[in-house]
């Protein structure tokens, strides 16, 4: 379809995790619409001999087994034709955390590619000769690259054009979008719906006084302090 924006391809030893819950609601309509494209490559398929072995142990001692880079160079020359101009990232808890910057700085990005370690990671050979982005999604180990693969891109395609209505939806989301909104860096003030008392619990009156100069005013004070008290590292 001529209107994707993004083509994604996803290197795994788990090809049934996905597409997974970004087969679904906004992300996932999107998919379908075609104004973004994911394909998944099976890393065990570029496994060596009968066993189609894709790990092995770890030069210079160390529990655990390491995905080979002969592997994975298979997998990727196969199926990546312009290494140049793919963006190849390598989730891990070594790079640079992930943030709402990046993921509008990677809904530019054409085409994307991300090898999702297992154990305990890949050889380090592989990142280099692909120069592959490491980018971690938090200060904690997970088990597998796939995890993260899906909240880049949930975050990332959100950030396509055309997917969240209008584009003032994200400008006042939390971290804003870096387009110089006034909710850049700020959490996002609290929202309320129906009904408009609930367990003796009203509304803020200001929300319904249907003055939106006021309205405005009173949700950027509270983004403010809600950022301010929980986040001091953000503004
Ligand atoms: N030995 C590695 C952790 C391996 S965890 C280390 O200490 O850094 C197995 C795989 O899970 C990694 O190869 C990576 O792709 C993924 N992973 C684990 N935690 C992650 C995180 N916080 N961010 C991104 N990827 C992560």
């Amino acid at each position: 379809m001529n209107n994707c924006q993004l083509k994604v391809k996803i290197f795994t030893l788990f090809p049934k995790s996905f597409p997974g819950i970004l087969g679904l609601s906004i992300v996932g309509d999107a998919l379908k619409q075609g104004f973004w494209q994911l394909e998944i490559v099976d890393i065990r398929q570029f496994g060596i001999g009968k066993r189609k072995v894709v790990d092995d142990t770890i030069f210079g001692g160390g529990s655990g087994m390491l995905i080979k880079p002969d592997v994975l160079g298979s997998a990727i020359e196969a199926n990546i034709t312009n290494i140049t101009t793919t963006k190849i990232i390598y989730p891990s808890p070594r790079g640079e955390v992930f943030n709402q910057k990046k993921a509008f700085e990677l809904s530019k990005v054409k085409e994307i590619a991300i090898v999702c370690g297992r154990y305990e990671g890949i050889d380090e050979r592989a990142i280099e000769e692909y120069r592959m982005e490491e980018i971690s999604v938090g200060d904690y180990v997970l088990s597998g690259g796939e995890l993260p693969a899906m909240v880049m891109i949930d975050a990332i395609v959100r950030n396509l054009d055309g997917i969240l209505g209008g584009n003032d939806s994200l400008k006042e989301e939390s971290f804003g979008n870096g387009l110089g909104s006034k909710f850049d860096n700020l959490l996002e003030y609290p929202h309320y719906t129906k009904p408009q008392v609930w367990k003796g619990r009203e509304v803020p009156k200001i929300l319904l006084s249907g003055h939106h100069q006021n309205i405005n005013d009173w949700r950027l004070q509270k983004a403010i302090e809600i950022t301010k008290s929980r986040r001091g590292d953000l503004c």
